[in-house]
């Protein structure tokens, strides 16, 4: 096959946010279990973030996405109630709005980050750009019929079209840690087992937008990020280091990270995400 070479005046890299709930950051990095999210560090960059109380995922994601602290989003807990999430985009609905060739896709199986029918959702829904093929939703219901399935179905879905159409910028997201860790805290092995699986997923994700870099020449950013922690016996909502430990791993296929940061706040990570997108 022959390389395409893109075109610099209208190529611009690419993003590919992939969000791991419930990630204890301490037990993942470095300790082999997940090879790739060590690649992605030893490749690139590394910040620690420190999330809002409380250490929910409705909050967390909602400001990792739309770059809005609790106050601005008014998400306070999941039920979403009395949220302001309409008056704060998310990150691939304002990189459509920046530039309107821009094709996005967001994959997750918790449904108040991409349902229209659940609470939220955090990422907006742009029925109209759906329709033109510009935006791509891929919802599973973790919630009702399990993490382990929902993010199988996620990584198959979201690597397909990554493989496929690669999207200017996707969120891709995985909660089967964050399901176990609620259930039998992190220092099991069904929390490890929850890291290997979700290491399946990122290293095909990563294979698949190294395929487009060598095959395509496109420059692509692939980051990762998780909304909190977990206490050692399981849960999260508190204030305590570990519910509040978060981080953002970033690498680049086809570019320098120079501009990056030494220090990211949580809703600092989507106005540099949109700043990626500059090249
Ligand atoms: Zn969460």
């Amino acid at each position: 096959m022959s390389a395409k070479i893109p075109n610099p005046k209208t190529s611009r890299p690419k993003i590919a946010l992939v969000g791991i709930d419930g990630l204890r950051i301490d037990l993942a990095r470095g300790t082999g279990r997940m090879p790739t999210l060590d690649a992605v560090i030893g490749q690139g960059v590394f910040n620690e973030l420190v999330m809002e109380v409380p250490t929910l995922s409705g909050p967390g994601w909602s400001t990792l996405l739309t770059g809005s602290t609790h106050a601005e989003h008014g998400v306070r807990d999941n039920k979403f109630v009395g949220h302001a999430l309409l008056h704060r985009p998310d990150f691939l609905s304002r990189a459509y709005f920046a530039d309107q060739s821009t094709t996005t896709m967001v994959a997750a199986g918790w449904p108040p980050l991409v349902d229209p029918a659940d609470a939220g959702p955090v990422i907006w829904e742009r029925r109209e750009q759906q329709r033109s093929g510009h935006h791509r939703v891929i919802a599973r219901d973790g919630e009702t019929y399990g993490y382990q399935i929902a993010d199988a179905q996620v990584a198959d879905h979201a690597v397909d079209v990554l493989a496929g159409k690669g999207p200017d910028v996707s969120f891709i997201y995985f909660c089967d840690a964050d399901d176990e860790g609620h259930v039998y805290g992190p220092h099991t092995p069904q929390y490890a087992a929850a890291l290997d699986r979700i290491e399946g997923h990122l290293s095909r994700i990563a294979a698949a937008i190294r395929r487009r870099m060598e095959e395509l020449g496109e420059d692509w950013y692939l980051v990762l990020t998780t909304d909190h922690g977990h206490l050692d016996a399981g849960g999260h909502g508190g204030d305590s280091a570990v519910e509040r430990a978060s981080f953002v791993a970033a690498t680049r296929f086809g570019g320098s990270l120079e501009h990056w940061p030494e220090a990211l706040a949580p809703a600092g990570l989507t106005p540099l995400l949109l700043e990626c997108r500059q090249g």
